[in-house]
């Protein structure tokens, strides 16, 4: 018998215990840990909450909980519940698959002023993340400016641009939705330090921005390069760049509530303010190399919201290797220690599609099956549940995380899925009452 412990529920969790299973079928018990009493990570406080249909991977996730050997271990934290060396002891492999939760640091002056807020600490925030639930951004300037030329600028973007009626069917939380509809936002900026052919956003998700009801994207054309030099582009880059150059051409922001303005070859440098964010500072850029370099030239734009998505960071875990550099776990091809591996975006950074994580899950069995054989008679759950007995931590189960979906279904306003809880004593308290 092989035990292994997961820690993260999310995709990289679940993927890694779908291929343990595929691996060693009833040779194998997995837990799966996490620090909230709600499974499945990114998929419920990452993903939009106006991308029903990505989230529904979840139910994919769930089968693999339902299997008997395997076990969801949640509101439990590793390093303050159960360290590391002891989960080492109980089982014969731990995979950590805990993400990149920490936003990166613009690094500037100002960033840590009121209403500058990174997207895992905004995204937390109108999808329900406990840590970020009561993050109260203020939504009364103007003007909102968004850091960043990615998918999740994309996200943070979408979600200030849309009306009230637009978020029907999805399943962003009650505080978001009435601070959004009291916004006063009708101008969102997007800083893309590079140009047009540098963006990381995907053709559906910039898409989509043609779509919004009160809203407009605006690209100045002189951004935009010659159209024959959208040849060397992939073609996914290609159609990406097509939406810019429709929104450069379309001529019809004038009549819309909400311009998004695409402001290209614009680095922030610093940002300014009393108290609060007031301005953000910006240095033209030029590219050297494909790299952006300053041109000298800079400007302010006044604004009361910046939310910076420029990436982000695996979490520290005490007595775990960490390569600062790159943010996420020292590792060679998943490998931490013997015993120890990490998965997904705490292996390789926050890089790819979800789908790009059950590969990844594959790759790691593969490992830990060449490198622990039968298993070497660990104590695994037995062993877990007498330390956390011991220790007075109560965790919750796969059945405890059902009563509280239940509960969250049930108090759903109209035409939503789910209305979160989004403290964790509700969710507990949820699941003791359900
Ligand atoms: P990302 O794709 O890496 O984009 C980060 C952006 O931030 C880049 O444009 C980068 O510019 C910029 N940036 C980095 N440091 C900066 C700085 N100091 N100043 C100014 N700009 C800076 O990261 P992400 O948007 O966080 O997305 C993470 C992953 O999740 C991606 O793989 C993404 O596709 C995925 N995702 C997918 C979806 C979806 O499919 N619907 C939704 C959300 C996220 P440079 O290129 O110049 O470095």
């Amino acid at each position: 018998m092989r035990h292994i412990a997961i820690v993260g529920s999310g995709p990289a969790g679940y993927y890694t215990a779908e291929a343990a299973l595929k691996q060693w079928g009833d040779g194998v018990r997995i837990d799966i840990f996490d620090t909230l009493p709600v499974p499945f990570g990114l998929i419920r406080t990452g993903v939009a909450p106006d991308h029903q249909s990505i989230k529904g991977v979840s139910r994919r996730y769930e089968a693999t909980a339902l299997t008997e050997n395997v076990r969801f271990v949640g509101n439990v934290m590793i390093g303050r519940d159960v360290t590391i060396s002891e989960l080492q002891n109980l089982y014969d492999a731990v995979i950590l698959a805990t993400g990149a939760p920490n936003d990166r640091k613009l690094g500037l002056p100002g960033e840590n002023l009121a209403n500058v807020f990174g997207s895992a600490a905004f995204v937390g925030w109108y999808n329900g993340h406990p840590d970020f639930a009561d993050l109260d951004p203020a939504l009364s300037h103007d003007t909102a400016v968004v850091i960043g030329n990615g998918n999740v600028a994309l996200d943070v973007v979408r979600i200030l641009a849309k009306s009230n009626d637009e978020f029907e069917g999805s399943d962003i939380v009650a505080h978001a939705l009435s601070a959004l509809d009291a916004s006063r936002i009708r101008k969102i900026v997007i800083l893309g330090r590079r140009g047009p052919h540098q963006i990381a956003m995907t053709p559906k998700e910039l898409g989509e921005l043609a779509h919004l009801t009160r809203a407009c994207p605006h690209v100045d054309a002189s951004d935009l390069p010659d159209e024959a030099d959208d040849a060397v582009l992939d073609p996914g880059q290609r159609k990406s760049v097509g939406h810019l150059r429709a929104f450069a051409s379309a001529n019809f922001c004038a009549e819309q509530e909400v311009v998004i303005e695409f402001d290209f070859f614009a680095a922030p440098r610093a940002i300014l303010g009393k108290d609060r964010v007031e301005e953000v500072e910006v240095e033209r850029t030029r590219l050297d190399n494909g790299k952006a370099v300053g041109t000298g030239e800079t400007y302010r734009i006044p604004a009361g919201l910046v939310i910076a998505c420029i990436g982000y960071q695996t979490s520290k875990i005490p007595d775990v290797p960490y390569d600062e550099h790159s943010g996420h776990f020292s590792n060679e091809e998943g490998r931490i220690r013997p015993g120890l591996y990490c998965v997904g975006w705490a292996r390789r950074g926050p890089t790819g599609t979800i789908g790009t994580n059950r590969p990844d899950g594959f790759a790691v069995i593969e490992k830990v099956a060449t490198d622990i054989g039968d298993g070497a008679s660990k104590a695994g759950r037995p062993g877990f549940d007498a330390l956390a007995n011991e220790r007075g931590v109560q965790y919750v189960k796969f059945t405890d995380w059902q009563k509280i979906d239940k509960a969250e279904i049930a108090n759903a306003r109209e035409g939503a899925p789910r209305e979160k809880f989004v403290h964790v004593d509700q969710m507990i308290e949820a699941a003791t009452r359900g």
